[in-house]
This record gives C-alpha cells, sequence and structure tokens, in this order.
C-alpha cells in the first residue's frame, strides 16, 4: 500500500508556507516515496493568496496534495476580547471530527506514517493516536523557544499571576533570564483562553511521538543540552525524540513576493547589485512588524544620521504607540506622509525605502547587505544566519524577546537595541549608535565574523554528515 505522511498546519498562509517546507524537504532529502498530504482548514485566516500558492505547489510537486477540510466558521462564542491566538485554537478544535474523518479516509488506501501538526493543532494528538498513527510536532521556532514551553507547566505551577503584570525574572532552562513580560504573546495573560491553550499544548509536547525543529544543534547548544538532560521537562523520563531538523528557510516563489511593493522590485535589487560590498543595512520587520508613525520618524532620523547605505522595508503604520504589527499589509499607504519631511529625497543617494515587502531571502543574498534590523522572527534569524549576515536585535512581539537573547548571548550574531521598558520604544540616537556599532566598529567587525562562522555551521549541519540530515534520516528510520 501506498504510504504517505500527512501534515497539518494551522490557518493562516505563513503556517502552511513552513508545512510546505517541511514536505519539501522530505521529499528532496528522504529519498522514500512518502506521498504527503496537508490538511487544510477552510473558514479562517483564509486569503486568496493561499488559493495561487497552493496551485503553484501542487504543479511544481506532484507528491504534495492539498485536502481542503469542509467550512467552518470560527464560533460566534469567541468573544471580541479573545485574541486571535484563542480563536484559531478554538476553530482548530471545531475542525478535530473532519480531521478524524479525513485521516480514516486515507487509511482505507494508503499507510499513514505520521501525522505531523503544528503547535495550535494539539487538539488533533489525539485523533491521530487513536487510530494508532505516530503524531509528532513540526516546531518552527527555536530549541530555546522549545525548552521554554517545554517548561511552562512548571512555571504555571509556581507563578499565580499573568507574566505580563510582573516584573519578575524568570529562571528557564537553556534560556537566558527573561523578564516575565518579554514571554511569547499568547501566554501572556491568564485571561486570555489563549494561556490555557498554550499549557495544554505545552503539556502534551511530551506525550507526542517526536517534535522536528527547525532548529540545528550548534546553533543552539545550551537549549538543546537542557532539553536532552531533561531539565525542562516535568517528568525527565518522559522525553519524546527530538529531530533538530534545519535551518529549513522558505524557498522563492513566496505568494507575497507578488505583493505591490510600491517601488519596481528591479530597480532596488538593481540598486543592491550598484553599492559596494558589505555596505547597506537591510531594515524588515517580518510579515507584519510595524510601527507607529513617531517610531517610524525616529528610525528615518537615526539613519539618516548614521551616515550609512540603508534598504528598508516599511510596511503601513499602526494607529497607536503601543501596537507592534498590523494584519491588513496590502492596503497601500503614502510614504511620504509616514516619513519625516524630506527624508527621502535627502537620502535618495544614500538609500531606498520599498513600501510593504520584499523578497528578503533574495535580498540578504546580496553581497552589498552588510547588516539586517530584524524584528527577531525565527524564519527570519535564520534566513540572517545562512546567508551570514551580522543583525541588529530588535524584538516587537510572538517570542521574538526570546529569539533576541539567543541572537545576542549564545551565537552572538547580533546587537540588542535598548528599548523603552514601557513600549518597547527606540530613540532616534540609538537607531543611530546601534547602526554605526554594527557598520562601523571593531565589536561590529567581531560580530560579522562570527556570523560568517555560524554560517557555515549550518551549511555543516544539512551537509552529507551533518547534524540535521542525520537527524531527518533518524525520524525516516523511525517512521519506517
Ligand atoms: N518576508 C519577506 N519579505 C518581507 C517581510 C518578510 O520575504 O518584506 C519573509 C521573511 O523572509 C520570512 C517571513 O516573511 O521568511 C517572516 O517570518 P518571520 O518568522 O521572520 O516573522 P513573522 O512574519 O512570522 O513575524
Amino acid at each position: 500500500m501506498e504510504e504517505r505522511i500527512v501534515l497539518y498546519p494551522s490557518p493562516g498562509i505563513g503556517h502552511i508556507i513552513s508545512m510546505v517546507e517541511l514536505a519539501k524537504h522530505l521529499l528532496n532529502q528522504t529519498h522514500h516515496n512518502y506521498s504527503i498530504t496537508l490538511f487544510l482548514t477552510t473558514g479562517f485566516l483564509d486569503h486568496p493568496s493561499i488559493h495561487s500558492y497552493i496551485n503553484l505547489i501542487s504543479t511544481s510537486h506532484p507528491s504534495i496534495s492539498f485536502l481542503r477540510l469542509p467550512l467552518l466558521l470560527p464560533s460566534s462564542a469567541a468573544s471580541n476580547t479573545d485574541s486571535l491566538a484563542a480563536t484559531a485554537f478554538e476553530f482548530i478544535r471545531n475542525n478535530e471530527d473532519n480531521v478524524g474523518l479525513s485521516l480514516k479516509r486515507i487509511c482505507e488506501s494508503c499507510v499513514v506514517k505520521g501525522f505531523v501538526i503544528d503547535m495550535f493543532c494539539t487538539s488533533a494528538l489525539s485523533v491521530g493516536d487513536s487510530m494508532g498513527i505516530p503524531v509528532y510536532y513540526f516546531f518552527t521556532s527555536g530549541a530555546a523557544v522549545l525548552a521554554l514551553y517545554c517548561y511552562l507547566p512548571e512555571i504555571h505551577d509556581q507563578i499565580k499571576e499573568s507574566f505580563k503584570d510582573i516584573q519578575l525574572e524568570l529562571q528557564i532552562p537553556g534560556n537566558a533570564p527573561l523578564k516575565a513580560f518579554h514571554m511569547p504573546e499568547p501566554v501572556l495573560d491568564r485571561n486570555d483562553a489563549a494561556y490555557w491553550d498554550m499549557l495544554y499544548f505545552c503539556k502534551h509536547l511530551p506525550k507526542s511521538n517526536g517534535i522536528i525543529v527547525n532548529s540545528f544543534e550548534d546553533l543552539e547548544p545550551f537549549a538543546v543540552k537542557a532539553i536532552k538532560e531533561g531539565l525542562c521537562f516535568p517528568d525527565p523520563t518522559q522525553i519524546p525524540p527530538i529531530y533538530y531538523i534545519g535551518p529549513l528557510i522558505a524557498q522563492a516563489n513566496h505568494p507575497k513576493d507578488k505583493q505591490n511593493s510600491g517601488v519596481e522590485t528591479d530597480s532596488y535589487l538593481s540598486w543592491l547589485k550598484n553599492q559596494p560590498n558589505r555596505s547597506v543595512v537591510y531594515l524588515c520587520f517580518g510579515s507584519r512588524g510595524s510601527f507607529s508613525i513617531t517610531q517610524l520618524k525616529e528610525i528615518a532620523n537615526g539613519l539618516e544620521k548614521s551616515g550609512q547605505r540603508f534598504l528598508w522595508v516599511v510596511k503601513r503604520p499602526t494607529q497607536d504607540e503601543g501596537t507592534k504589527q498590523v494584519h491588513d499589509t496590502t492596503t497601500e499607504f503614502d510614504l511620504t506622509s509616514v516619513l519625516p519631511n524630506g527624508f527621502l529625497e535627502r537620502t535618495k543617494n544614500k538609500g531606498i525605502v520599498v513600501r510593504s515587502w520584499v523578497p528578503q531571502v533574495e535580498v540578504l543574498s546580496h553581497e552589498s547587505v552588510g547588516g539586517f534590523v530584524s524584528h527577531c522572527g525565527w524564519n527570519s534569524v535564520l534566513e540572517g544566519v545562512v546567508a551570514g549576515v551580522p543583525m541588529i536585535a530588535w524584538p516587537l512581539y510572538a517570542e521574538q524577546h526570546v529569539n533576541r537573547n539567543v541572537m545576542v548571548d549564545e551565537m552572538k550574531v547580533a546587537i540588542g537595541v535598548e528599548q523603552r521598558e514601557r513600549d518597547g520604544f527606540v530613540s532616534e540616537e540609538e537607531v543611530e549608535r546601534k547602526v554605526r556599532e554594527l557598520m562601523e566598529s571593531e565589536r561590529g567587525r567581531e560580530i560579522r565574523e562570527r556570523s560568517l562562522k555560524i554560517k557555515e555551521m549550518a551549511q555543516v549541519a544539512i551537509g552529507e554528515f551533518g547534524s540535521s540530515t542525520i537527524a531527518l534520516a533518524k525520524l525516516v528510520e523511525a517512521w519506517n
């Protein structure tokens, strides 16, 4: 009978892309004749780009198929105060029966060797279990965040308040000390249903058949060791196999690359080509990282004063000072109205500002890029690592403060920006100081050298006898 792996990402294009990358990696690297099916929910965070993306993948990779689960709408019981994560968890829970039926139907004609879910899909773990199908998590953040989540049940028992409300510094195995209010976003507030769903997920991590992590052992040795030694788990005798198979980074053909960025793609890529080696600072804050107009102006002034060349991706500004992400990244806006008067004109020989989106992996691979100001989203971190570009770490949301610590203290490939504690604000003087430090100082030079070293380590990890290659082989062995 045909052997199949079923992957189940949570809704949203970002999660789907990550799972597709895993699927492609499994097909490319394992030389095994698996077919792969991705379950896709319908009714929440649907976007036309998903449709075109899956068409593209189905054509280029015939062994990957997509199965649309029947339409369900997010429950009307979800109150307006529920976070997006809480709504997602509930929506995925409501899809449980459909997941079971679809798995059953596939099992009639195939042997399902593994069922791989992401962290929002824990409710599907028991579905796979009850059918005797081994269930694995695909963990799209790094080992430090994995260590943190494995340890969360322990912290939950010790601390009774919401992390967002306390000043305490948390000691988490495999992690640098972390201020409680810098914990990953979905666990900040106990009054949000997402907190309890996350706790449920954390308690179920050790019950899976294995955890596939998009990182590599030498990138985060502290966290990898803490996990291996069982320091993060409530029961050190119950540690599932962990497979560090990264760095897995998205190929070009990202659907969003086609979005209107306000500048012709060719024009800024050819501008980049004409800049001296390692002279350009690239600033980009992920798929939705954004700032208030006040903060944008500070960045602009800091950049201008630094005198460095730059390529800066600016998203539609947020309405208020505290918000650091936008969900609508397609609506047009006027760059001149959100930047200081005359900024674009004064800096036209030094830099380029692009609205909304650039193909990041391609940008980072340009020789002229010498620094990357990043929001510390894990994909961006790995892309910076693979390109060997030194970074300035400017965490905004999600689990990015944890990643920032890893980048600055452990990998030593980044300088951290000083952020105002209350709201994460960064002054123009700080922007100028850190950009100069990265591009001009002795410390910047050391970080650049270290970044090149880590880049080599990444290449080794995915090379013929590298740790990530071996981990993937072990995963396939487990399936067989
Ligand atoms: N990205 C891109 N161009 C942009 C902004 C983002 O190609 O202008 C890609 C980036 O290369 C990465 C992903 O979008 O693969 C962002 O993922 P990450 O985990 O860094 O951050 P998130 O968007 O999830 O916060």
